[in-house]
């Protein structure tokens, strides 16, 4: 859909007095952007221990507050008459505000801009920024719509992760990965537990698993993963399910590997330990640097021992066996 964003800059102060102004000739659905929530949220970060802030909420302080508007563009006539009336409107309140009606509040000058923006197009923007890359030793992930020729001794994984979580690009996954690379031996079964798009499920058959099962709560993550197992040709290895890793899954593994919360890790532990095979190997991502003890914790109680601990920027990954 093709569609006109009208985007206000305006002084703090200006924000409630422009949407009322708005609101009077029919414009109710403005979508104001403070930085001012920006600064909060920074600084209740602790309150909610967030484990991820988006750096656009960071980017944004200290900027002008912004109100934007949204319409579907019909004809240039129409999406500039649309424009004007804004403009207008915002003159008007600028008018007002230097003639005193708000009391003594500066609006500073107020800016409005349009840009003509095609969502068929932002919807797949993503997909520039996902390469071909490597993410072990010997595994490459490609997107499918790349081209990426293999050298020798490579593992090339193709991925269209559609709506799920997994290009193998993010540190938790990639440290599963080479945890895999490094503790699975040909014929294991293995459980990806949250399988996202079935690429940690693909690497484990690609380097050898006899038999792997990938489940997910997302019915999306288990329909993508079939069809990035298709794609890879993994298909007679692995299999994907609808499941919930809290509930326990029927199977028994020699690998266990979920990229999940940490939050969630601890919750799961304990019944990690009777879906492990004796000599069996929990790898576990998706942890924060500053959760591993809390994680070691859980997991001494669970009875499981850490073998070994990988740290790639503020992400951990640990990996432990049955005591
Ligand atoms: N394994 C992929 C995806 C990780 S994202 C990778 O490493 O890149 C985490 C996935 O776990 C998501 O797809 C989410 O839907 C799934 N998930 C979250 N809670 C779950 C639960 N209780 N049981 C099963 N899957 C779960």
């Amino acid at each position: 859909m093709r569609y006109i964003e009208v985007t206000i800059k305006i002084e703090s102060a200006g924000v409630e007095p422009a949407l009322a102004a708005l609101d009077a000739c029919g414009i109710s659905d403005a979508e104001v952007r403070d930085p001012r929530d920006a600064e909060e949220i920074m600084a209740d970060k602790e309150t909610y221990e967030w484990d991820y802030v988006d750096e656009k909420v960071s980017e944004n302080i200290g900027k002008k507050p912004e109100i934007h508007i949204y319409r579907e563009s019909v004809s240039e006539d129409m999406d500039r008459e649309f424009t004007d009336l804004v403009k207008s409107v915002m003159k008007k309140i600028s008018d007002d505000a230097s003639s005193g009606m708000y009391g003594p509040v500066d609006f500073g000058e107020i800016q409005v801009t349009e840009e003509i923006k095609d969502d068929s197009l932002w919807k797949d923007k993503w997909k520039e920024y996902f390469k071909p890359s490597h993410i072990s030793e010997k595994i490459v992930v490609k997107p499918t719509w790349e081209e990426y020729e293999a050298e020798e001794g490579e593992l090339v994984i193709e991925i269209d992760p559609g709506m799920a979580f997994g290009t193998g690009t993010h540190e938790t996954t990639s440290m599963c990965v080479r945890a895999l690379e490094k503790y699975v031996r040909k014929g294991d079964s293995v459980l990806d537990a949250g399988c996202g798009s079935g690429i940690l499920s693909i690497a484990a058959a690609k380097l050898g698993a006899g038999e792997v099962l990938g489940v997910d709560i997302d019915e999306e993550a288990v329909r993508v993963s079939k069809e990035n197992f298709d794609l890879n040709g993994t298909s007679d290895v692995c299999r994907a399910e609808y499941g919930d890793v809290t509930k326990g899954v029927g199977f028994t593994a020699d690998v266990i590997v979920a990229n999940l919360m940490a939050e969630l890790l601890c919750m799961i532990s304990g019944g990690i330990v009777s879906h492990l095979k004796d000599d069996g190997i929990f790898i576990s991502s998706g942890i924060l640097c500053e959760k591993e003890g809390m994680i070691r914790k859980a997991y001494d109680q669970a009875g499981l021992s850490v073998k070994d601990v990988m740290h790639d920027g503020e992400w951990c990954c640990v990996i432990a066996e049955k005591k």
